[in-house]
C-alpha cells in the first residue's frame, strides 16, 4: 500500500517560501542537521511555556523558581535519532554554543538574547496573570496533536495552546513565537498556520465552524498579537488548495530572496553545513553587508539545467577555503 504523505504547516510554508528548497528537503531528503540559536531557543521556551500551561490547567501554581532553574540549566539531548522529545538545552549551554548570535544585537529590534531572556524571566508569570485578568477564560489544552484530512491530503501538527471560554463552546488558539518584533500587517492577514490550527480544532472537537480568535504569543515582547482578518479561514483554505495543486504539478522553481542567506542549501549562509553546500545554484547574492545585491548566482532555466549548474558551482568552489565562494 502506498505510504500516505502527511503535511505539516512547516512543510507547506517551506513550499510557499521556496519550492526548490522544498524539493531538496522533502523529495530528495537532503536533511541538514544544522543547529541554530533561533530553533534551539524556540524549543526551550516552548518547553517552559508548556510546563506553565499544564500546571495552570490542573489548577496548580507553577513553580517559577524551578522553571527559571530549568530555563538556565536543562540539558536533555535526544535519546536516539527518532526521539522527538529531546534536544532541549538551557540558556547556559546555548550561550556557549552560539556565543556570537547570543550576544549580537538585532538591528531591527535593538535587542540581544540576554535582554530578551531577562524580560522573559521578569514576566514568567504572564500566563497566570492573563488568566487572573480574564476569569471567563481557562486553559483547555496544550501542545495538542492533530491529524486530519483536507481534500484528500493529511495535515498534521500540534497546537501550542488552546484557551476556552468557560461554560461556552468557544475557543482561542495561541501560537508561541520567540521573535523580537511584531508581525507586519501582511503577515497576519491570512496566517496559514492559524488556518491549519483552526481547521484542526474544528475537526478534533466536531465544531460547526472554525474558532474565530487567534493569537501569536510573542513571549519576549509580552505581547499577544491577534492573527487573521475577517474571512481569513476561507481565504486560507483557497491558498492551501493552490499550494497542494502546485506541489502536485511538481513545480519546484526556486524563489531566491534575502532569506537565502539563512537557507540550509545556500553558499551565502555563513553557517551552511558541509552536506548543504553547492546543492542550490540559484541562491540570492544578498547578504547583510551587501543589502542592495538582489542578483542570483545562476538564473533558473528549468529543472533540466540544475545538475549542470551544480557541477559548475562545485568546480568554481573546489579550491576555496570553505569549499565554495559566492
Ligand atoms: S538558497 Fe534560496 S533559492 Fe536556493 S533553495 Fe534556498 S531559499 Fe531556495
Amino acid at each position: 500500500m502506498a505510504k500516505i504523505e502527511k503535511y505539516s504547516y512547516t512543510r507547506l510554508s517551506q513550499y510557499e517560501n521556496c519550492p526548490f528548497c522544498y524539493d531538496l528537503k522533502y523529495n530528495q531528503k537532503k536533511f541538514i542537521s544544522a543547529e541554530s540559536l533561533v530553533t534551539a531557543m524556540g524549543t526551550l521556551i516552548h518547553h517552559i511555556e508548556e510546563k506553565i500551561s499544564r500546571s495552570l490547567k490542573e489548577g496548580k501554581a507553577p513553580n517559577y523558581k524551578d522553571l527559571i532553574e530549568e530555563l538556565h540549566y536543562i540539558n536533555f539531548p535526544k535519546r536516539n535519532p527518532y526521539d522527538t522529545e529531546g534536544d532541549i538545552f538551557g540558556i547556559e549551554i546555548l550561550k556557549e554554543r552560539f556565543k556570537k548570535d547570543y550576544y549580537a544585537i538585532s538591528e531591527k529590534s535593538g535587542l540581544n538574547y540576554p535582554a530578551k531572556v531577562n524580560q522573559y524571566i521578569a514576566n514568567i508569570d504572564r500566563q497566570e496573570k492573563f488568566l487572573l485578568a480574564n476569569p471567563h477564560l481557562e486553559i483547555f489544552d496544550v501542545e495538542k496533536p492533530f491529524e486530519f484530512d483536507f481534500q484528500g491530503k493529511v495535515l498534521k501538527g500540534k497546537i501550542d495552546r488552546i484557551i476556552k471560554y468557560k461554560n461556552e463552546n468557544k475557543y482561542q488558539i495561541y501560537d508561541i513565537k520567540t521573535r523580537d518584533r511584531l508581525f507586519e500587517k501582511e503577515d497576519i492577514t491570512t496566517p496559514l498556520q492559524h488556518v491549519v490550527y483552526g481547521m484542526a480544532l474544528k475537526d478534533i472537537l466536531g465544531l460547526e465552524e472554525e474558532p474565530t480568535e487567534y493569537f501569536y504569543d510573542l513571549v519576549f515582547l509580552q505581547v499577544l498579537q491577534p492573527a487573521g482578518t475577517k474571512g481569513f479561514i476561507k481565504r486560507g483554505k483557497t491558498k492551501l488548495e493552490k499550494i497542494f495543486n502546485a506541489i502536485q504539478s511538481q513545480d519546484y522553481s526556486p524563489k531566491p530572496s534575502p532569506l537565502c542567506y539563512w537557507c540550509d542549501y545556500s553558499n551565502t549562509n555563513p553557517n551552511v553545513a558541509l552536506e548543504g553546500q553547492n546543492l542550490c545554484p540559484y541562491y540570492s547574492l544578498w547578504t547583510p553587508s551587501d543589502r542592495k545585491n538582489f542578483k542570483t548566482k545562476f538564473l533558473w532555466e528549468g529543472p533540466e539545467k540544475t545538475e549542470e549548474l551544480i557541477n559548475k558551482l562545485k568546480e568554481e568552489n573546489k579550491n576555496s577555503f570553505r569549499g565554495f565562494t559566492f
